[in-house]
Parts: structure tokens; C-alpha cells; sequence
């Protein structure tokens, strides 16, 4: 089946706005396995959009379109597809009647502007948009079905989920030949992505049927499987066996998979663990609670804690004893463990993590150069614990990795 994509909207080609419908279709017919042939973007000019219309319908099977389906005077796509096609614009009484339920809701009348949303290719078949006031309009043009949907993402994206996929789907499943994929991303944190690679480097030649990538969200890795086979159930089973080999491989370095976040996979295990956390934080200022509280339902867990970025703050807050602050400095081992024992104790919970490190670009001393991180934990019932690390990088890297690691420390 070859689909194309056209996007309208002067928004699109003058850098106003990114075309995120594209990329978002584009991945759902991907795990169809479809891959959408020609994407066109095409600002708003009729002639041009008649002409687009023209040329994608004689190319593909299906095109969707997006955009240009409302009521403002920029809106005119059904226009040019009506154009295309060789037929009248003519008011659709079903729509008329959504357009005046709709209105009729909210104790409004629709004016007239709203009124040309009705106006529809002749011939062609809308469907109600439940997100919003355009509809869906679905047209014949050549031998190539056409999809139109509003540009708004959120319409454009129930749409499609809601009425275009399982027109595609229905289509495919009665097309000889065709290609089934199944899908899973393995994250992990604390393998370099190289290493991800040798690793699982010598599974690929015992599972032909499965295709390998990487892609790196630092501080996270991740590792893309997909799976290609003449039917669901062999896509599925070869996916399931190639999982469990790199989980047997990976151990706990992997902490989730697709959708599961590492701040949301973290508290879940210590939600079942019946724990709580609280973190005295200094060179992360913030960030790690931050990553946790974005969390809902954080608060069963996650206690609280302390930004102690200078080290009046350190003593004041977190009790670090002002003795080790200056045998020490403020980043050392020893002033780690102080913050991990203090803030667990200040605030009462199970565990109690603590960060301290050189994020840069300034400071630093000879032992220990911008990116050394020192990363505590403080557990009930034996000693605390620290580890140093080094991370390469400006700002932002140096502490993105130190608030990981940092909560790493949990997992281990
Ligand atoms: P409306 O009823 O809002 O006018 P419409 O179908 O006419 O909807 P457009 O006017 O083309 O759609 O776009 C509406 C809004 O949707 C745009 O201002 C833009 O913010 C967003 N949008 C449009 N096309 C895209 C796209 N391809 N990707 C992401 N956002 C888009
Ligand atoms: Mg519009």
C-alpha cells in the first residue's frame, strides 16, 4: 500500500511551527508496517494545494491530508480538493447539524465563517470530529483514497487513531504479502552505548527475523528491537525471544521498556519495598527532586529534602559537621556521606540521598577536576555508602548524569 502525507498551513513552510503530524503518522503507520512513501508540506496557496492533491492521488493508494479544514479565511483545502476532483463545493446536511449541535452546546449559534466548515467536495463522506468542529471528510480521487483531518495535533491525532488506522489496517489485512512488525525499546541507564552494541552484537545473526538499533536519551540508552515476519504471531514471538535474551544479558542495567520512565520505574520499587526518600542535593540543585516529584503519586515515597548548594546550607540543613566541610571541602566523600545520614535523618525516611560534585565550567582542584560527582546513600541498618564518578561534559551533562547516577545508587 503506498500512502503519502500533505500538510498545509503557511505555519509549516515559514518555521513557525514543526510538522508533527508527519512524524507522528508516520510512526503509527510504521508499526503497520508501512512506510509513508512521500511526505509534501505546502503553504497556503490554492493552486498549489489543487496541484499537490493532483499529484499525490496519482501516485498512492491513500493520502492523508492535514490542515486547512477550519473555518478562517486561510482555511480553503476542501475547496482545492473539490477543485481537483472536478466537482462543487455542496453544504452537508449531517454536518450542518453536527456544526449546530455542537454551537448549540455551549448556548452559541454557528456565525457563517464557522458555517463553511459544512461545505464538502461533492460526493464526499464526512465523519464527526469529536474533538472538534471540522470534520473528518473522506474522497475518492483518481484511485487513491483521501483522508482529510484538521491540523490541530489533538484533533488530527483522534482521528486517526479513531477512523484512519483501522480503515488502513482493514485494507491491509486483505492485502496478500503483507509485512507484520512487532515492537520493544529496552532502556537502560549506566551502559554506554558501545557497549550496549558489543553486547548484544552477537544475538543479531541467531535472530534474522530482527532488526537492532540504539539510540542514546542520555542519561539513558536505549535499545530499539523490531521484528519482521509474514504474520503477528511469528513478529511476536520473535520479538519475546530476543527480549528475553537481552534482559538475561543486560540484567538490571535494563530498568524499563517503551513507555516506563526511570524516576517512575525507581519509586514504583520502592513503593512495593513499603520505602521512603528524601535527598539533599548540591551540585543537582533541585534536579533530582524534580525528576521525582514529576511523578504523580509521588508523595507516598518521596519525603522531600533539601537544596544545600552552599556549605553554611550543608551544616544548617543537612548537619554536616562543619569539621568535615574543612578537612574535607564540600566535595568529597565525606561530605556526601554527612548529607545522605543527615537528610535521612531530618526527615525520617528509609533512605536518604545525597549529591555533591563540580558541575563547571570553573572550579574544581587537581584530584578532583570539574565533573567529579560524589553520590551517597544512607541505609538503615548499615553503613552509608558513596561513589565518585567522572563526567565528561558541559553544565548541564555533568549534572543530568549526577542526578542519575545519584538515584542509581537505589537500583544497586
Ligand atoms: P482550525 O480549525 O484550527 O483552523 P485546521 O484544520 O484549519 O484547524 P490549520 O488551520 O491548518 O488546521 O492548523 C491549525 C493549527 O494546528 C495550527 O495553527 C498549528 O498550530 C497546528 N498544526 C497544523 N498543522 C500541523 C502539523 N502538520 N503539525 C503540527 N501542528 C500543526
Ligand atoms: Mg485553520
Amino acid at each position: 500500500m503506498r500512502v503519502e502525507l500533505l500538510c498545509t498551513g503557511d505555519e509549516l513552510v515559514t518555521g513557525l511551527i514543526t510538522d508533527t503530524n508527519s512524524t507522528y503518522l508516520e510512526a503509527r503507520l510504521f508499526d503497520l508496517g508501512i512506510k509513508v512513501e512521500r511526505v509534501v508540506l505546502v503553504g497556503d496557496v490554492r493552486a498549489d494545494i489543487t496541484q499537490a492533491l493532483k499529484e499525490a492521488a496519482s501516485r498512492a493508494d491513500v493520502v492523508v491530508v492535514s490542515g486547512g479544514l477550519g473555518p478562517t479565511a486561510d482555511d480553503f483545502t476542501l475547496e482545492c480538493a473539490a477543485v481537483a476532483a472536478g466537482v462543487p463545493l455542496a453544504e452537508d446536511p449531517r454536518v450542518l447539524q453536527w456544526l449546530h449541535e455542537r454551537y448549540a452546546a455551549r448556548g452559541l449559534s454557528p456565525n457563517p465563517s464557522a458555517l463553511r466548515m459544512a461545505r464538502v467536495p461533492q460526493g464526499a463522506e464526512p465523519l464527526k470530529n469529536p474533538e472538534g468542529s471540522a470534520p473528518l471528510v473522506l474522497m475518492k480521487l483518481g484511485g487513491a483514497q483521501l483522508f482529510f483531518l484538521p491540523g490541530v495535533p489533538r484533533e488530527f491525532r483522534a482521528l486517526l487513531e479513531g477512523e484512519v488506522l483501522p480503515r488502513v489496517r482493514a485494507a491491509l489485512d486483505v492485502q496478500p504479502g503483507r509485512t507484520y512488525r512487532a515492537f520493544r525499546l529496552l532502556r537502560t541507564v549506566g551502559v554506554p552505548e558501545s557497549e550496549l552494541d558489543l553486547t548484544v552484537a552477537p544475538m543479531a545473526p541467531r535472530h534474522p527475523r530482527v532488526v537492532f538499533g540504539f539510540r542514546t536519551h542520555a542519561p539513558e540508552n536505549h535499545l530499539k528491537l523490531m521484528s519482521e515476519a509474514p504474520s503477528q504471531s511469528e513478529a511476536d514471538a520473535a520479538l519475546a525471544a530476543v527480549e528475553q535474551e537481552c534482559r538475561q544479558v543486560l540484567g538490571r542495567r535494563v530498568f524499563g521498556a517503551d513507555a516506563e520512565e526511570y524516576a517512575a520505574v525507581l519509586l514504583e520499587m520502592l513503593r512495593q519495598a513499603g520505602a521512603t526518600l528524601a535527598v539533599a542535593e548540591s551540585c543537582t540543585g533541585g534536579l533530582i527532586a524534580q525528576q521525582l516529584t514529576a511523578v504523580p503519586g509521588s508523595s507516598s515515597v518521596f519525603i522531600g529534602g533539601a537544596v544545600v548548594y552552599s556549605e553554611k546550607m550543608k551544616s544548617a540543613w543537612v548537619g554536616v559537621p562543619t569539621d568535615v566541610l574543612d578537612r574535607h571541602t564540600a566535595v568529597s566523600r565525606e561530605t556526601a556521606i554527612a548529607m545522605a545520614d543527615g537528610v535521612r535523618t531530618a526527615c525520617g525516611t528509609t533512605y536518604g540521598l545525597s549529591v555533591t560534585g563540580y558541575a563547571g565550567p570553573g572550579g574544581g582542584t587537581p584530584e578532583d577536576p570539574v565533573g567529579t560527582v560524589y553520590c551517597g546513600l544512607s541505609v538503615p541498618g548499615a553503613p552509608p555508602r558513596c561513589e565518585r564518578i567522572s563526567v565528561k561534559g558541559d553544565r548541564d551533562r555533568v549534572r543530568l548524569f549526577a542526578a542519575s547516577h545519584t538515584l542509581e545508587m537505589l537500583r544497586q
